[in-house]
């Protein structure tokens, strides 16, 4: 096939840990696609998310800058800060985009610079959509009811009562029957539609981003049975989801239903990534393609005493899978360096030989790969949190290779040696006071360089089907 330009896909999901896609490692066979797209492939093993949420990496992805440069978390991309996509379209390229997480829907500008964008934010048109978006708001309107009720049960101070987590468990039993593909689409939609995208525009740049490993953990019942160490009911499958907010009632058989889950949900956006390959291959494209798959952030599983993905920034957020395709290219390599995904926006505009006209806080990963330089020194972590009082808190954390250095804005820091200590589980900051200082500087140096000074960013308007929307995914 005549290829005007070099085809480039970067495929983001949403949740994926490093250490569960098999060729980082991990034992379970959660990603036979993804393992053999990387054979002919760069892997990077030590590739970190520069925030711990969608809203806090996505613009390192698409901006490559820190979100220390947005002042903040949940705010639109800033209108001044040019995005890779805009880059490419004004090169030359069709822009196409399919995902369906609010978080980066046209209202948060991540629609900037492409020429298709379908964000599923739109009316429903036809029966089946329909049907989705009823479902979608069934699950809003429960989530929303269950957060109105531990609201109130909170302003009487009373514990979760009986009624709270009956209610909790019958709305995820609810959600395990009858499927999740209302609040987002799911990854054989957003396949779908990019192939049919892809046959007719084969030079394209086209950016695929999958919800499904996204909690509530809800993968298809064929892929579950496969997963799950022992088989399940939809009652104990809806018990563990329920109690996902309650950390502490959760039992270690509870945590493991909850991680089989979650693998047979990779398992499912992983055959979804094989769909799209082999219509790569069948286009005889494959070859000529550059291909980028990372993940926003990863999940968490009580390693830090909770679940899923709040402001923290332990590894088990941070860590992230990240693979490139070279263009004409087949080979495998593992690069060891550190990395991140500010760096993701300079190293596609140097493999695709495009100028850039814009700045960026990232460095092109190409000459870790040419073996030219040994990777970043450091890498910068940020997100914002409420306190009790609703007042919005910053953490900050710096990495080296052998540490990490975490700075909570009004509470007491944190410093581990990853070396020894890879699940951050012992506090140095106390006891290494060089370390901390000299890291703690570092962070201030940079931070004070980009952050105090900006001027806010205009705040999203959401509509009503949006709330609804997020409030599905789990978020109050
Ligand atoms: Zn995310």
């Amino acid at each position: 096939m005549h290829l005007q330009r070099t085809p480039c896909i970067l495929i983001t999901v949403d949740c994926l840990r490093v250490d569960h896609v098999g060729c980082f490692g991990y034992k379970q066979r959660t990603t036979p696609n993804i393992d053999r797209l990387a054979q002919d492939s760069i892997i990077f093993t030590n590739a970190f998310s520069n925030g711990p949420y969608t809203t806090s990496s996505f613009p390192s992805i698409f901006t490559s800058t820190i979100l220390l440069r947005y002042k903040g978390e949940d705010l639109p991309l800033s209108p001044e800060r040019p995005t890779l996509t805009e880059t490419l379209q004004k090169n030359g390229y069709s822009t196409a985009a399919f995902h369906s997480n609010p978080y980066l829907s046209s209202g948060f500008g991540y629609n900037r610079g492409f020429d298709y964008f379908e964000d599923f934010g739109a009316e429903p048109i036809g029966k089946e959509e329909r049907i989705r978006g009823l479902k979608g708001q069934i699950h809003g309107f429960l989530a929303d009811l269950n957060n109105r009720i531990l609201t109130t049960l909170k302003a009487h101070r009373m514990d979760r009562t009986v009624l709270s987590r009956v209610f909790n468990l019958l709305s995820f039993y609810y959600t395990c029957l009858v499927g999740y593909s209302g609040a987002r689409a799911d990854g054989a939609t957003i396949t779908e539609k990019a192939i049919s995208w892809l046959s007719k525009n084969p030079s394209s740049f086209i950016w695929l981003h999958y919800m499904d490993v996204h909690g509530p953990y809800i993968p298809p019942r064929k892929h579950r049975d496969k997963f799950c160490s022992e088989r399940i009911s939809f009652y104990q499958q809806a018990k563990a989801l329920s109690k996902r907010e309650t950390p502490e009632s959760v039992t270690r058989r509870e945590v493991d239903i909850l991680i089989d889950l979650y693998d047979a949900s990779v398992y499912y956006v992983d055959e979804c990534i094989g769909t799209l390959i082999s219509q790569l291959k069948a286009m005889k494209i494959y070859e000529n393609c550059l291909i980028i798959i990372a993940a926003d952030h990863g999940e968490e599983f009580t390693e830090h005493t909770s679940f899923s993905h709040g402001c923290k920034l332990y590894d088990e957020l941070l860590h992230i899978p990240l693979i490139i395709k070279l263009p004409d290219s087949m080979s495998h390599q593992e690069v060891k360096g550190l990395c991140s995904l500010i760096d993701l926006a300079p190293t596609i505009l140097d493999i695709l030989k495009i100028p850039r006209d814009i700045s960026f806080d990232g460095t092109s990963l190409l000459s870790m790969v040419e073996r030219k330089s040994a990777g970043r020194p450091w890498v910068i972590g940020a997100c914002g949190n409420s306190d009790e009082e609703g007042k919005k808190k910053k953490l900050f954390s710096l990495r080296t290779e052998k540490w990490k250095y975490i700075f909570k804005e009004g509470m007491s820091d944190e410093l581990y040696n990853l070396q020894t200590d890879p699940k951050e589980k012992e506090n140095l900051a106390k006891t290494c006071h060089e370390i901390r200082e000299k890291l703690k500087s570092k962070l201030i140096q940079l931070s004070s360089k980009v952050y105090y000074d900006l001027p806010s960013t205009p705040s999203v308007l959401m509509d009503k089907k949006m709330k609804m929307r997020l409030k599905a995914l789990g978020y109050s």
